[in-house]
């Protein structure tokens, strides 16, 4: 049984960190829908210059950040001493919990083409401890199909795993169709959503658009098919949170209280806690 797509978000051009061009896919707009999921942003380009300034040291609290790069080189830097360079079909799961800094910095390369998504912490491991997950090639799964395969970054796919994330239970899986179809079974009760990353696609009989974000009905699969050229697609679950979100910039918490409290710490050069 499947059960189609109940919301399609297209994204759209936006500016970020030191002026990365990129294609914002969920937001502010998305929170309730696509919980726990805040954002999406989808990075796509063979211009250095679109995206070589980065996102120089800024905050966070109350997220996790997951970049995730099928093509190009991103290099981090945080206030917990680590170090170290995203790399083709390599991910990195940022908790940042009770507060780090840190900054991002592409580099040149071919072509940059990944996203970073923010998944939100449940009220009791917003102020966890902050922990960066570097996750390589390697310690992916990949399912191998007829018609193309599935990498497993987290969660499971036809028996194979990838790794198991910190927190929030999520699943993401990249998806490469040369052509035909797949079905993608879902957990019924979780939030879950295909993300068009390269060329348009059918799902459940329906054509989108390329850098669309569908989200899912109820159904426990869905139906996803290549229609002239080979897709890729991200299939991204996780369970609702259904808590209260106050978000400022990097920072999002449960209440304005603690928004508020945020900022104060940053200002009193109090914000790292670990
Ligand atoms: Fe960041």
């Amino acid at each position: 049984m499947t059960n189609g797509v109940r919301e399609v978000v297209r994204g759209v051009p936006a500016r970020d960190g030191a002026g990365v061009h990129l294609t914002r896919v969920l937001g502010r707009d998305t929170v309730e829908s696509f919980d726990p999921f805040l954002m999406l942003d989808s990075f796509d380009s063979r211009d250095p210059e679109d995206y070589i300034k980065g996102f120089p040291m800024h905050p966070h609290r109350g997220i996790e950040t997951l970049t995730y790069l099928v093509k190009g080189e991103m290099e981090h830097r945080d206030s917990l001493g680590n170090s170290g360079v995203i790399r083709d079909g390599g991910a990195q799961w940022m908790t940042a919990g009770s507060g780090i800094l840190h900054e991002e910095m592409p580099k040149a390369a071919e072509r940059m083409l990944g996203i970073q998504l923010w998944i939100n912490l449940p009220s009791g491991e917003k102020m966890a401890e902050p922990e960066y997950f570097d996750i390589t090639e390697e310690m992916t799964g990949v399912a191998e199909l007829e018609n193309g395969s599935v990498r497993v970054v987290a969660g499971e796919f036809n028996g194979v795993t990838g790794v198991k994330p910190r927190h929030l239970q999520v699943t993401f899986l990249d998806i490469g169709l040369e052509s035909g179809s797949i079905e993608i079974p879902k957990k019924p009760g979780e939030t879950s959503f295909l993300f068009l990353l390269e060329a348009d696609a059918i799902v459940d009989g329906v054509n989108y658009q390329e850098k669309s974000a569908l989200l899912l009905g109820d159904g426990d699969s869905i139906k996803l098919d290549a229609s002239n050229d080979p897709v890729r697609a991200l299939f991204i679950q996780g369970p609702p949170l259904r808590e209260g979100i106050a978000w400022g910039g990097p920072i999002v918490m449960n209440t304005p209280k603690e928004l508020q409290q945020a900022y104060l710490d940053l200002r009193n050069n109090e914000f790292i806690r670990h």
